[in-house]
C-alpha cells in the first residue's frame, strides 16, 4: 500500500502538470480523482495523467470520472459525484490499540454521584482521576481518538426514547430507539460517530430507571413486525460497557412479560450479565455481522465473527432471541461468496428458531464522513468503492450494485432461515424484498 500522504502530494502535482492553467477548484477536483484512482488501483499519478488525452478541464474531468466510476459514469448525474478538497492531514490518525477500557478521567455529575453506576465506576477504575461536576461543564478531548480517556457519568434529562429517524424517502421499519450512552470504544472505519460526536468521551447515563419510566409512558411506534421493537445501540454499542453499567439487568427485568421486543445491538461478546439472569423471550441480542476479511479491514478492535456467533449460540441456548444485521454490507472482491459463507456459518452455529429478525443494509454515509474516514483511516479500502450522492443526500453505492447485494443475500437468508423476518434497512421502497 502506498504512503497516502505522498500519494496526495503526487496527485496534486500530476493535476498541476496536466492542467497548469486551471484554477484552484478545478485543480482540486482533478487531483482528487487522480488520487482516488491511484489509491484504488495501486498505480502512480504520472501513469494516470499519461492516459488522459484531454487538454482542457471539462474533458480531463470526464475522462477521469470514467476511470474512477466505471459502473455509474454513464448513468449518474454530474452533481452526484462528490469531489471535495483532498486533505488527509485534517484529522489525527485513528489509534488502533487493543486494550481494556480504562479511563484516565471520570467526570460525574454531582446529582448522580451516589448512583450505583457512579459508585461502580469508581470501584472499577480506582486509578482514574475523578472530578465531580457541579454543572454540565465537562468537555472531552480535542482528538476523537482519545475519547476513551474520559468517562462521563450523567443524569439524562431529555433524550430518552424516540422513533428511529431513519432517512428521508426510505422504507421505515418502525424501530424505536433508546439512547443509553454516547461513544464507543471500537474503531470501525465507517462509524458515523467519528464525525458526529462532538463530546469526545464515553458518556453513560446513571438514571436508567428514568429511561424505563419514559418507555412506559411513551406511545411507541409499531412497524410491519408483529411486535413493537425498541433497542439501544444507536450512539454506542449496546453491550460493550455492560459490565460497567449493568443496564441489562434492569432492562430484562423491565421488559420481561411485556409485549414489546427489546434489542441489544452489539459487536461485542459481553454477554455475561445476560447469562446470569433468567432469559426473557422478548429480549433480543442482535449482532452486526460481516465476513472476517471485512472485520479485519474495517472494524478495528471489535470481536471476530466466530466469537460473535459463539456468543449468539450461548444467548440462544439460554433462552433469549437473537438477531443479525448484515449492515453495513461492504462490496469488495469476492463479496458474494464471503457474505454467503457468513449465512452458512450462522446456520451452522445458531438455532434458526432463536432468530427474531435479520436486516440487510449496504454501506452509506454522509459526505462529511467521507473526509473524516480518509483522514483518520488513510489506508482504508472501503472508500475505494463507487459512492455517489444519492436520493437522501447520503453517499451510497449505485442502485444497480445495491440491488445485486439484496438479490443475493435476501433469498439466501430466507432459504436458510424460513419464517425469520428479513428486511432492508434505510433503503428505497422500490428495492424492498
Ligand atoms: S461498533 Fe458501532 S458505534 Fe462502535 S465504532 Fe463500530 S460502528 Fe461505531
Amino acid at each position: 500500500m502506498k504512503d497516502m500522504l505522498n500519494l496526495q502530494e503526487a496527485a496534486r502535482a500530476a493535476a498541476q502538470a496536466l492542467l497548469p492553467k486551471a484554477g484552484l477548484n478545478k485543480q482540486r477536483e482533478i487531483s482528487r480523482l487522480i488520487f482516488e484512482i491511484c489509491k484504488r488501483d495501486d498505480t502512480a499519478p504520472a501513469d494516470i495523467s499519461a492516459r488522459i488525452n484531454a487538454k482542457n478541464f471539462e474533458q480531463a474531468k470526464k475522462e477521469l470520472l470514467a476511470l474512477r466510476y466505471p459502473i455509474s459514469f454513464k448513468t449518474a448525474k454530474r452533481e452526484n459525484f462528490y469531489l471535495p478538497k483532498l486533505d488527509l492531514q485534517a484529522l489525527p490518525d485513528a489509534e488502533i490499540k487493543r486494550e481494556e477500557f480504562y479511563p484516565k478521567n471520570i467526570f460525574i455529575e454531582k446529582e448522580v454521584l451516589n448512583s450505583p453506576l457512579a459508585q461502580r465506576a469508581l470501584k472499577l477504575f480506582p486509578k482514574a482521576k475523578t472530578e465531580i461536576l457541579e454543572k454540565k461543564t465537562f468537555c472531552g478531548s480535542e482528538n476523537y481518538s482519545k475519547r476513551k480517556e474520559n468517562l462521563v457519568i450523567i443524569k439524562e434529562n431529555f433524550d430518552f426514547v424516540k422513533p428511529c429517524p431513519c432517512t428521508k424517502n426510505c422504507f421505515c421499519c418502525g424501530y424505536n430507539l433508546v439512547n443509553l450512552g454516547f461513544g464507543c470504544a471500537y474503531e470501525c472505519s465507517y462509524c458515523f460517530l467519528q464525525q458526529y460526536q462532538n463530546l469526545h468521551a464515553i458518556v453513560l447515563p446513571a438514571n436508567i430507571k428514568d429511561f424505563l419510566d419514559k418507555i412506559e409512558k411513551t406511545p411507541l411506534r409499531k412497524g410491519p413486525f408483529p411486535h413493537i421493537r425498541i433497542g439501544s445501540g444507536e450512539f454506542t454499542d449496546s453491550l460493550l460497557f455492560d459490565h460497567i453499567t449493568n443496564y441489562s439487568f434492569d432492562i430484562v427485568d423491565f421488559f420481561r412479560g411485556r409485549e414489546e421486543y427489546f434489542e441489544f445491538k452489539t459487536k461485542s461478546t459481553n454477554i455475561d450479565n445476560l447469562l446470569k439472569i433468567p432469559a426473557a423471550k422478548n429480549i433480543v441480542v442482535g449482532w452486526s455481522v460481516n465476513p472476517q476479511n471485512v472485520i479485519d479491514d474495517a472494524e478495528a478492535l471489535t470481536t471476530p465473527l466466530h466469537a460473535r456467533l459463539a456468543a449468539a449460540a450461548k444467548i440462544a441456548a439460554h433462552g433469549y432471541k437473537t438477531a443479525f444485521h448484515f449492515d453495513p454490507v461492504i462490496i469488495h472482491e469476492g463479496w458474494r461468496a464471503n457474505y454467503l459463507s457468513v449465512i452458512e456459518k450462522i446456520k451452522n452455529t445458531v438455532p434458526a428458531e432463536s432468530i427474531a429478525w435479520i436486516s440487510i443494509g449496504t454501506l452509506r454515509f454522509s459526505r462529511e464522513l467521507k473526509k473524516c474516514i480518509e483522514s483518520r483511516f488513510k489506508s482504508n479500502t472501503i472508500l475505494d468503492g463507487e459512492f455517489l450522492l444519492d436520493f437522501d443526500g447520503k453517499m451510497r453505492y449505485p442502485k444497480v450494485l445495491r440491488k445485486q447485494v439484496y438479490e443475493t443475500l435476501a433469498p439466501a437468508l430466507k432459504k436458510a432461515f424460513p419464517g425469520t423476518y428479513v428486511y432492508l434497512c434505510m433503503e428505497e421502497p422500490d428495492l424492498q424484498i
